[in-house]
C-alpha cells in the first residue's frame, strides 16, 4: 500500500493536489476537513461538536479526529492506499495514525510537505472564500488563527516524520501542473 501524508498550511493547495494524486495513483482521499464538513452538512452529533472549533479556526480535539479517521479506514477495504489531507495536525494524531496503520499491517510511506509563504496563503484563502462558502475562509481573524494554529501545533508534525526519514518538501508556489509534477517525482520513488 502507498500511504501518503500531504502536509502544509491552510491554503497550501492540499485539496487541489490531492484530487490529481488520487486520480493518477488510484488512492483513497481522506480529508478530515471534508469529513467534518460532511458531518456538519448532515447535522450529525459529530458535526455539531466539530462546528464550534471549526467556526473559530481551532483544532477539533484529537480523540474526536482520530476516532473519525479510524472509522473511515475500517470502512475502506481493498484500497491501494490513502492520501491523508489535513491529518495528522498534531504529534498525538501522528502517533495515533502510526498505530492505526500498524493495526492494518501497513505504514506511512512518505510525507509530502507543500511550502508556501504566509502572505500567499492568506491571498489564496481569501480568493477561495469568494466561492467556497466556507465561513472560515471569509474572516481575516479566523484566517490568522488557522495559520497561527498551524505554526504552533501542526508544524511539529513535520519533525515527527523527518525523524523517521519520511519528509519530502515540495515548493507549493507555481502552476498547479508544475507542482503536481514535483509531487509525482517524489511519489514515484516509493
Ligand atoms: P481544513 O479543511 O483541513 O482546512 O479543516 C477545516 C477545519 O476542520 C480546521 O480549521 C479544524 O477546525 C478542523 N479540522 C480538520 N482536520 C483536523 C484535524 N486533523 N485535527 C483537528 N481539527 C481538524
Amino acid at each position: 500500500m502507498l500511504n501518503i501524508v500531504l502536509f502544509g498550511p491552510p491554503g497550501a493547495g492540499k485539496g487541489t493536489q490531492s484530487e490529481k494524486i488520487i486520480e493518477k495513483y488510484q488512492l483513497t482521499h481522506l480529508s478530515t476537513g471534508d469529513l467534518f464538513r460532511k458531518h456538519l452538512g448532515e447535522g450529525t452529533e459529530l458535526g455539531k461538536l466539530a462546528r464550534k472549533y471549526m467556526d473559530e479556526g481551532r483544532l477539533v480535539p484529537d480523540e474526536v479526529v482520530i476516532g473519525m479517521v479510524d472509522d473511515k479506514i475500517a470502512n475502506t477495504p481493498n484500497t491501494n492506499g490513502f492520501i491523508f489531507d489535513g491529518f495528522p495536525r498534531t504529534v498525538a494524531q501522528a502517533e495515533a495514525l502510526d498505530k492505526l496503520m500498524q493495526k492494518n499491517n501497513s505504514g506511512i510511506s512518505v510525507m509530502i510537505a507543500l511550502e508556501v509563504e504566509e502572505e500567499v496563503l492568506k491571498q489564496r484563502i481569501r480568493e477561495r472564500g469568494k466561492t467556497s462558502g466556507r465561513a472560515d475562509d471569509q474572516d481575516e481573524e479566523k484566517i490568522a488563527t488557522r495559520i497561527g494554529v498551524y505554526l504552533d501545533e501542526t508544524l511539529p508534525v513535520a519533525g515527527y516524520y523527518e525523524k523517521q526519514g519520511k519528509l519530502s518538501k515540495v515548493n507549493g508556489v507555481g502552476t498547479i501542473e508544475g507542482i503536481f509534477q514535483d509531487i509525482c517525482n517524489v511519489i514515484d520513488r516509493y
